[in-house]
């Protein structure tokens, strides 16, 4: 699974940050990015759980097997 955020949209809530800091960092410019190339197989859930809870729908999942 790989996790990209579209800047255009993050409004920089920083929810993604809190769900799962292993995987988003928040940017000085004020929108998340992402720490991993592929997110680790213990952490997916967590990272469904920040596309699902992202206000500005800003998460993008892609590889994402069991969808
Ligand atoms: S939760 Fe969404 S809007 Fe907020 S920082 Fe993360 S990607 Fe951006």
């Amino acid at each position: 699974m790989k996790v990209h955020i579209n800047t255009d949209v993050c409004a920089g809530f920083g929810i993604c940050v809190g769900i799962c800091p292993e995987v988003f960092e928040l940017h000085d410019d004020g929108y998340a990015t992402v720490l991993v190339g592929e997110v680790p197989p213990e952490l997916e859930d967590l990272v469904r759980r920040a596309e699902s809870q992202c206000p500005a729908q800003a998460i993008l999942i892609s590889g994402d097997s069991s969808q």
